[in-house]
This record gives C-alpha cells, sequence and structure tokens, in this order.
C-alpha cells in the first residue's frame, strides 16, 4: 500500500510547533509518499485574511520541500476549516484565493460537559445535526474525524437513523471520510469512525482517506498501520487530492 498521512498540523496551525522540514523528513523515513498538511483554520478565533495570507506563505514552504524531495514524498496543500457551514462565504473566499487540494471540514463545537444519560444523547445528536448542515453547503472534500464527540464520551450515543442519514449525505455529496487514528490516544474507539460506521459506510463506497491528526512529530505516524490494515481487510482505496480534485492511488 501506498503510504499516506492527510491529517497532519503543522506551526501555522495555533495548536502545533512541528516544522514543514520535520515533517517533511519524517515522513519519508516512514516511507510515507503523501502527506497533507491540514492547518487548522477557525474563522470564530482569526481574520480571513490573517488566514489568507498565512496560508499562501504556508504555500510556499510546501512547494520548497516538494521540489526538495521530488520523487520521494509530495505535501498536499490542505486545511481542517472548524465549522465551514457557518461562514460560507468566508470559506468560498477562502478557496478562490488560495491554492488548496482538498479542504476538510470538521465539527470541534461540541457540548462536551453534558452529565445526564439524556443530555449526552442530546449532545450527541446536535453533533451529526452540524455534521449533516455542514455537507449540505458542499464547500468541503472530507469529513474530518466523524464520531469526534466519543472524545469526550465514554460511551457511543448516535443513532443508528442519523448516522444513516450522514452516511448517506456524505455519498450524495461526493464527499470522503478520513480514517482518523487519533481516536486510539483519545477516546475509548480504535478510530475515528468506529469500525462499525466504517463497515456501514463501505456499504456505499470504498475510497477514504487516512490521517493521524498530527500535533507533534511522533504522533505522524501514530497508529498508522492499525488504520492501513483496517484499510485492506475492508478493501477501502485511500485516495489523495490535487486541487480540489480526487485522486485514486
Ligand atoms: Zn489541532
Ligand atoms: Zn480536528
Amino acid at each position: 500500500m501506498i503510504r499516506q498521512n492527510m491529517h497532519i498540523h503543522s506551526n501555522y496551525s495555533w495548536d502545533s510547533k512541528m516544522d514543514i522540514d520535520t515533517i517533511a523528513q519524517i515522513l519519508v523515513k516512514n516511507n510515507i509518499s503523501y502527506g497533507a498538511l491540514t492547518d487548522h483554520v477557525e474563522l470564530s478565533r482569526e481574520s480571513l485574511p490573517d488566514v489568507i495570507t498565512k496560508l499562501k506563505a504556508r504555500n510556499i514552504d510546501i512547494d520548497r520541500i516538494n521540489q526538495q524531495y521530488q520523487g520521494k514524498l509530495t505535501l498536499l496543500k490542505a486545511v481542517e476549516i472548524s465549522e465551514p457551514h457557518w461562514y460560507p462565504d468566508q470559506v468560498q473566499k477562502l478557496s478562490q484565493e488560495v491554492e488548496l487540494d482538498f479542504i476538510m471540514g470538521s465539527i470541534h463545537s461540541i457540548q462536551k460537559k453534558a452529565e445526564s444519560r439524556r443530555e449526552r444523547e442530546v449532545a450527541t445528536h446536535q453533533y451529526y445535526q452540524e455534521i449533516l448542515e455542514m455537507i449540505k453547503t458542499d464547500q468541503i472534500d472530507v469529513v474530518g474525524h466523524l464520531d469526534y464527540i466519543n472524545r469526550y464520551y465514554k460511551k457511543d450515543y448516535s443513532l443508528y437513523q442519523q448516522v444513516t442519514d450522514v452516511l448517506n449525505a456524505i455519498k450524495e455529496h461526493h464527499m470522503v471520510i478520513e480514517i482518523n487514528t487519533s481516536a486510539e490516544r483519545r477516546s475509548h474507539l480504535n478510530v475515528f469512525p468506529s469500525l462499525d460506521k466504517i463497515c456501514r459506510y463501505k456499504l456505499s463506497q470504498n475510497e477514504i482517506i487516512i490521517g493521524t491528526d498530527a500535533h507533534t512529530p511522533n504522533q505522524l505516524i501514530d497508529n498508522l498501520e492499525q488504520a492501513e490494515l483496517i484499510t485492506k481487510e475492508l478493501g477501502l482505496k485511500p485516495v489523495i487530492y490535487q486541487k480540489r480534485k480526487r485522486i485514486n492511488l
């Protein structure tokens, strides 16, 4: 399998100190041919002009690395936008102004402290509702760490029908999910989304991306092998993106 890590945060993200040279060295050392920098875009806390300036500088850095490691490593220019459907005009402007290979949309705004069972069910229902709204605005390519709410609760409270609706919407809107390996360090699951949801996804489509949600050098290969095994076993197909177009590997 051609190795990939499609979810990496560099020091262009507020919560990572990893520089792009370090990322490239470690990926090459581990025979990972494709890496995607999915730096955070949080429009609730940063202005769009600042985001654009930052990402343009980052993309120059990526071009430099891609030249240096030609034939060994390709870094993709991506972003992980929090709640993109809350800022449709800004997301559109961003995608026009900055060259991007793909846009990952993620829900990070989650009710994390629900105490009763009922409150946790409501929080989970709201979480999937946000995902559905995000998909319907049609501005993203990849749904990031589906099931992330399991980071905060010890049990999965999702409703079967609501998950079905989300999986159907992903297919209908020509998006893919990522198999995100950070679940192992962050939750009671092995991967995000849970294995049963990956199997249900597989009933209607094959394409996925694999990412570790790396914020530190050791997280660049964190549980990657496990996600690769799941991918192989289920017959899923890892894809990459180039300028918002999906490419089969
Ligand atoms: Zn982060
Ligand atoms: Zn995230």
